[in-house]
């Protein structure tokens, strides 16, 4: 149970650890008869006592095991994470994202830690241990800065000016009560114009009161920040949340597009989900594009944005700029 809620923090998780708990005292202090039930021969019954220690005495062990390695797995992890920012080991990748016509519009910043030991270790085996240590407020802070300056030093160079930049926000982040005067200060400070920024969220942020979430978009729509809900179709958001919420963008999960080539059930999925996201009049981003069939199809469905493998895997901020000035030959225009 304590293993599953680690990897599940929910209230089923807890609920069956004190279930099992509840269930243990009641059964063990119950003196329950049953009239058929017939006592096991001594000769059996030594065995199996010894059986059930044993087995007892094993598990325990596991467990203790188990639990220990997580503990300094993780502690090793979220002390070297709370050390990274001011080692300065922390580098932002830029992914293109493309127009209809295959025109660069703007990039996702996508994180990378760049351990002395380990090299570039990938988001997905760091976030989640950031999240539980409660480092996502840093990071995400050190995220906007550097994407913010970015965009500063991009506005003197003709191709770069009017690309936009997309940052990945982390719930816990967002729903921090100087969220939005911290961004607009560093946006000031930089003399970067809001419009050139976009903020991704997924589905997390609607764990907090939804009046409260809707208050903070709008106020940062005012600014021209615009918003953009990640991983599209992969939560649990329901229609009316998405035509309360001031969304500009949604970006369709990969995980559909992968579907195209799965046959017509695929297709018509994905061909559906964009249908509903321009109904509610949202633009619509097209992530994991990896082939020129799936562009295709992309394109039919009436997407406006496209982002994958097939234009360009995330890159460090110089091969990007390269790539953007023509030294590299780029799948994009
Ligand atoms: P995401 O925001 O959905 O980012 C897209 C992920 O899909 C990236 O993985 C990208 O490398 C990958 N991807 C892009 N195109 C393709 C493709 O054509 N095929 C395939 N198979 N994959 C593709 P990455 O960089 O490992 O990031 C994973 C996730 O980590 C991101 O998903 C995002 O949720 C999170 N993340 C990354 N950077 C940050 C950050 O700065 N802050 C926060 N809070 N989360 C971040
Ligand atoms: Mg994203
Ligand atoms: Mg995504």
């Amino acid at each position: 149970g304590y293993g599953n809620f680690q990897r599940d923090r929910s209230q089923l998780q807890l609920a069956i650890i004190f279930l099992s708990l509840a269930g243990f005292a009641v059964f063990s202090s119950t003196s329950l008869r049953f009239d058929f039930a017939l006592p096991l021969p001594d000769s059996v019954r030594s065995i199996t006592a010894w059986i059930h220690v044993s087995f007892l005495a094993a598990l325990l062990c596991v467990g203790v095991i188990l639990l220990q390695e997580g503990m300094t797995v993780d502690s090793k992890l979220r002390r070297e994470l709370r050390s990274a920012i001011p080692r300065q080991q922390f580098e932002l990748f830029f992914q293109p994202q493309v127009n209809r016509d295959g025109r660069l519009v703007g990039a996702e910043a996508l994180i990378r830690w760049k351990h002395p030991k380990r090299g570039y270790i990938q988001p997905g085996h760091f976030i989640p241990t950031a999240e539980r240590a409660g480092l996502m407020a840093d990071l995400g802070n050190w995220v906007i800065e550097n994407a913010v300056k970015t965009l500063a030093d991009w506005t003197t160079h003709e191709n770069t000016r009017d690309l936009v930049i997309a940052v990945n926000i982390s719930a816990d982040h967002f729903l921090k009560q100087d969220f939005v005067s911290r961004l607009i200060d560093t946006l000031n400070a930089h003399q970067v114009s809001p419009s050139r920024l976009k903020l991704e969220l997924t589905e997390s942020v609607f764990v907090t009161e939804v009046d409260e979430l809707i208050g903070k978009m709008k106020v940062l729509q005012h600014h021209g920040i615009s918003i953009a809900l990640d991983d599209f179709g992969t939560g649990y958001s329901s229609l009316s949340y998405l035509r309360r919420l001031p969304l500009q963008q949604l970006k369709i999960d990969r995980s559909f597009v992968r579907a195209i080539a799965e046959g017509s059930r695929g297709a018509s999925l994905v061909t559906r989900i964009s249908q509903m996201g321009q109904d509610l009049g949202l633009e619509m981003l097209a992530e994991g594009i990896e082939n020129d069939e799936q562009f295709q199809f992309m394109l039919s469905c009436g997407c406006q944005s496209f982002q994958g493998y097939y234009f360009g895997r995330p890159v460090a901020l110089e091969t990007f700029e390269e790539r953007i000035r023509g030294l590299i030959k780029p799948s994009y225009q």
